[in-house]
């Protein structure tokens, strides 16, 4: 088994995590090596111990080197990827991989022209908590779903300088939002009916800085996405309806439940309780009697991590998990959400 070079490009914040730990700490790739523009990046990725090159041209001219990792800013990403397939390196880019489907398709192009391995690190696959939602999906242990909402909230607005800027692929639809969307699309397997949206800039940047969005999908699944950057509180990272109950989780620490609706031939009325200026029994708590609360399943993804897929599609031609249609699938719902925000129409997909 011989372990795939990699150089990284950009060591910044992700391309040292890279470096360090998703390529560093696997055994099927190496970090051969470390390029970024800036020399200040450039001195800490030497003061860690790695190699470091002094262009991107001298990369992509060492024969030891088959693999690029590009984790620079959005809008630099096509020209790397580009260049580093026509060098006749494999490539892994970031995400959002590309800022456009025809920048998209453009790249794909290349990199079947050269015969090489061109793969979107679409990283939250492999979430915990996604993990076990795509499960509820496909178990259906609370009935088949019917509504999905996937929300993440900060209060930081927008971290560092270029995700500010639009220019640069800033803004969080690009940022959080591909891997939310990806995330759904990698669940549902249904076509997309329609989408309606909404930005938010309360920062005042030209790039959102948080957005809503409702996709109907042809199988009745409905879907709530939200990226939020001024949520003092936030909301569950998951809240999901399927026709014999419903599931929450909290946040990253997997706390959450299901509930379930019991099977019972005794119908239990609820009692009304009083709610503001009046009377409900719609509102009211479902009785004990006829419902059951259930911790939420633990999963671990049936498919390969990253690295290790990655290796076995460069050496053994394996079937990637992240596959670039999928990918492709996921810009065009972007550019259809971008659409939909700035028109303030449904958009129809069909
Ligand atoms: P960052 O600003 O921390 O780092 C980017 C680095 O790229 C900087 O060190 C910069 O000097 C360098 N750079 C800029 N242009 C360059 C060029 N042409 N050639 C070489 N180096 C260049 O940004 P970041 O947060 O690390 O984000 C980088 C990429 O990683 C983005 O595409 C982002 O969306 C993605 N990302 C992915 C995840 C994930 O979970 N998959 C998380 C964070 C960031």
């Amino acid at each position: 088994m011989k372990p795939i070079n990699f150089v990284v490009v950009g060591f910044g914040g992700m391309g040292s995590y890279h470096a360090r730990g998703l390529i560093g700490e696997n055994q099927f790739v190496t970090t051969y090596g470390t390029y970024d523009s800036d020399e200040k990046r450039q001195a800490a990725a030497k003061e860690e111990g790695f190699k470091v090159y002094e262009s991107f041209e001298a990369v992509l001219a060492d024969d030891n080197v088959e693999a690029i990792l590009v984790a620079t800013p959005n809008d630099s990403h096509k020209q790397l990827v580009i260049d580093a397939l026509r060098a006749g390196k494999h490539v892994v880019c970031e995400k959002p991989v590309m800022m456009s489907v025809a920048d998209f398709d453009e790249v794909v192009n290349v990199a079947e022209e050269a015969g090489k391995v061109f793969m979107t690190h679409q990283n939250r696959r492999w979430d915990s908590d996604f993990l076990i939602i795509r499960d509820l999906y496909k178990s259906e242990e609370i009935g088949s779903l019917f509504q999905i909402e996937s929300r993440v909230h900060g209060a930081n607005g927008i971290p560092g300088d270029w995700r500010h800027l639009k220019a640069q692929g800033g803004g969080m639809l690009l940022d959080w939002g591909v891997h939310l969307l990806d995330q759904l699309l990698f669940m549902v397997d249904s076509p997309i009916k329609s989408v309606s949206a909404d930005l938010s800039f309360v920062l005042g940047d030209d790039a959102d800085d948080g957005f809503m969005s409702y996709i109907i999908f042809e199988n009745g699944v409905r879907a709530h996405i939200e990226v939020g950057t001024s949520n003092f509180i936030k909301l569950p990272r998951w809240y999901v309806k399927g026709y014999q109950g419903t599931g929450v989780i909290n946040d990253w620490d997997l706390s959450g439940e299901l509930v379930l609706q019991r099977e019972t031939d005794v119908k239990h009325e609820p009692t009304p309780i009083q709610a503001g200026q009046g009377l409900t029994k719609t509102m009211a708590p479902p009785s004990e009697e006829m419902t059951e609360c259930r911790e939420l399943p633990s999963v671990t993804a049936e498919f390969d991590s990253f690295y290790d897929n990655f290796y076995q599609v460069v050496r053994e031609g394996a079937e990637a998990v992240v596959k670039n249609p999928e990918v492709r699938d996921c810009l065009v719902l972007i550019e259809t959400i971008f659409k939909a925000a700035e028109t303030g129409e449904t958009i129809k997909m069909n």
